[in-house]
């Protein structure tokens, strides 16, 4: 059943993975705990079987505008779903209690404090809700990095709807949160999902960073006209890179905390509604946003943490279709990091520099990106070779006498007695005549300038891949360096590190989006884009409101002349098929005469 629900709203003919066992937890009426990356497709865990079952599931969200776009969504593919919210008119609300009570509405989205307040628990009461269903559970945690102190009252739904299944969902994964959402929201014995962190789809890549905007530019160019979000550290840097971008010609705009709401409100929906396709920003974007087609995000500076990078490069993609994650990074980021972490308190400040050097273990990393990703979030990756990241589509360079340096910088960091940070080390390996260095006499050291050809920087990028691939560990407050068991057999040469060139040459940048555009016709493709905008713009939802780009490329692979092979396009439901069918039936017809050949009149 669940399945024909599936294919005749959505047009869907398969589960993502943990789907199907969700569903069957809500239609079974037990609570859950659903953890999935971004883009896995939680909400169809809820709303496919709201449509199932008798009476109103209740969605709890924290937000208007993600709210608006699951709506706008789901009206689109002909679910009887509204919201209630103070955005909506007086009388917009009058019509929705209307349709509450009269018990036409089959999935209802509310903010947590409208859902508590007593008019609307009665409303409720006689409405017999089917299940509660809380997006973003996280926000109910301290622990979790977006807490909602309104989503804390979501506690008393089991004493006021006792035997109402509350089914929870979200993208965070650590434990604690986990353990915290099913005490907070009192959920008895819940059945709890977790998903595989890995998003296949996404192809991560680090550089150093060098050229600056020629780096961003090279990227840009693979995605003439696609949407795309770049995350700057600082509001300044918005500024000037979004009017570089402009003055190149881009359609950019920015955002960040210092505009005014209005001008943040006006640019978020021209990304949304793409009349722009780069959003340039500070990390203030994002949650929120749902838009299923940003075909890459590009950090411009080392984010906070392996947490916020997963969060802020997983908004790429969520399609399912491939997406680039370029992560730019200097040293000289983690040092501006570290300053601001400074005001912190001591305790919350050694766990945010603990994360900070986990990330900047990730940049220097020589290891898959995907299983470094999924392996700090306690996963293993269920395969050797993403071919989706820099080191495995063999895009780093590794130096040939990886063995010699590595032995040269462990060597130097036993002969200051394992009691310096990495900077100093390499000083010392440089040949620094830092006045620190002379005055310790480590100038006189055997070790002194062993690394001079190669220069500070190359010394200081090898350290730290020494450091994330466990030669060295970095201890104490400090950061002593000290050389690990696995390093002394560097040093016997018994075992050698990799270690990547230094400001590495790229190679040709594969792409790796072969299978989701094979067999796909590129000019149809345009064409079929061009008409969905023309509907949204009329319509005024967002472009994947009308048709993902997943389903638009099915289209111009299958290209479907009649309304029933029409349905066999993925995503493309019975009431779209309806509603826009023959539009874009049309233009398929019109490509598929165009292509013809001319008929030969012997
Ligand atoms: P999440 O909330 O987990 O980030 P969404 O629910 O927004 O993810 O889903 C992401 C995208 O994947 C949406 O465009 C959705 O329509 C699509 N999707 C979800 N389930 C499926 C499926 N079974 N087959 C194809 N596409 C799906």
């Amino acid at each position: 059943m669940i399945e024909s629900v599936l294919k005749k709203y959505w047009g869907y003919d398969e589960f993502r993975p943990l789907q199907q066992e969700a569903m069957q937890s809500v239609m079974q009426g037990l609570d859950s705990v659903v953890v999935l990356p971004t883009g896995g497709g939680k909400s169809l865990c809820y709303q496919a079987p709201a449509l199932c079952m008798t009476g109103l599931a209740v969605v709890v969200s924290p937000l208007i505008s993600l709210m608006k776009d699951q709506v706008d969504a789901l009206v689109a593919c002909g679910v009887s779903a509204a919201r209630l919210d103070s955005a909506l008119s007086a009388k917009e609300q009058r019509a929705v209690t209307q349709s509450i009570e009269q018990g036409e509405l089959k999935l209802l989205y509310v903010a947590p404090e409208r859902l508590m307040s007593d008019r609307f628990l009665g409303l409720l009461q006689d409405a017999q809700p089917s299940f509660f269903a809380v997006d973003e559970a996280h926000c109910v945690s301290q622990w979790g990095h977006d807490f909602r102190p309104e989503y804390r009252q979501l506690g008393e739904l089991k004493t006021i709807f006792p035997g109402v299944a509350i089914h929870a969902y979200t993208a965070t994964a650590t434990g604690q949160v986990r353990d915290d959402i099913v005490e907070q929201l009192c959920l008895a014995d819940p059945e709890i999902l977790i998903g595989s962190f890995d998003r296949p789809n996404l192809a991560y890549k680090v550089e150093r960073r060098e050229r600056g905007l020629g780096q961003i530019l090279s990227l840009l160019e693979q995605h003439k006209a696609e949407s795309g979000i770049i995350y700057c550290i600082r509001r300044a840097d918005v500024e000037t890179l979004c009017k570089k971008l402009t003055d190149a010609g881009y359609r950019a705009l920015p955002y960040h905390a210092g505009l005014a709401a209005p001008v943040r409100k006006k640019n978020q929906d021209a990304f949304i509604h793409e009349a722009c396709d780069i959003i340039v920003a500070t990390v203030a974007f994002g949650m929120g946003i749902d838009k299923s087609n940003v075909r890459y995000v590009i950090h411009t500076g080392m984010p906070k943490s392996l947490e916020h990078y997963q969060q802020e490069s997983g908004r790429a993609g969520r399609d399912g279709l491939e997406a680039d994650c370029l992560l730019l990074y200097t040293g000289g980021d983690y040092g501006t990091w570290k300053v601001m972490l400074q005001q912190m308190e001591p305790e919350a400040r050694q766990i945010a520099e603990d994360k900070l050097n986990d990330l900047y273990g990730y940049c220097t990393g020589v290891s898959c990106r995907h299983a470094a990703l999924v392996g700090y979030f306690g996963q293993t990756l269920d395969r050797d070779n993403c071919s989706a990241c820099d080191v495995c589509l063999g895009e780093l360079r590794c130096v040939d006498d990886a063995l010699q340096i590595a032995q040269k910088i462990l060597s130097g960091v036993l002969r200051l007695q394992e009691r310096f940070g990495a900077d100093y080390t390499v000083g010392v390996l440089t040949g620094s005549k830092d006045k620190r260095v002379l005055t310790n006499s480590h100038d006189k050291l055997s070790t002194y300038g062993l690394l001079s050809d190669h220069g500070k920087r190359a010394a200081r990028d090898w350290t730290e891949q020494l450091v994330s691939q466990g030669y060295l560990h970095k201890t104490g407050e400090y950061h002593v360096l000290q050389v690990s068991p696995t390093g002394r057999r560097v040093l016997r040469g018994e075992e050698i590190p990799q270690l990547l060139e230094p400001a590495a040459k790229k190679t040709k940048t594969r792409r790796t989006d072969g299978a989701s555009w094979e067999g796909v016709d590129q000019d149809l493709f345009e064409r079929l884009r061009a008409v969905r905008r023309q509907i949204a713009d009329q319509k005024k939802v967002p472009a994947y409101v009308v048709f993902g780009d997943a389903a638009l490329r099915d289209m111009a692979r299958q290209k479907p002349v009649t309304a029933e092979a029409f349905l066999s396009v993925s995503g493309v439901g019975q009431a779209k098929s309806k509603q826009y069918g023959e539009t874009f039936l049309d233009v398929i017809r019109n490509h598929a005469g165009a292509m013809k050949p001319p008929e030969d009149p012997t």
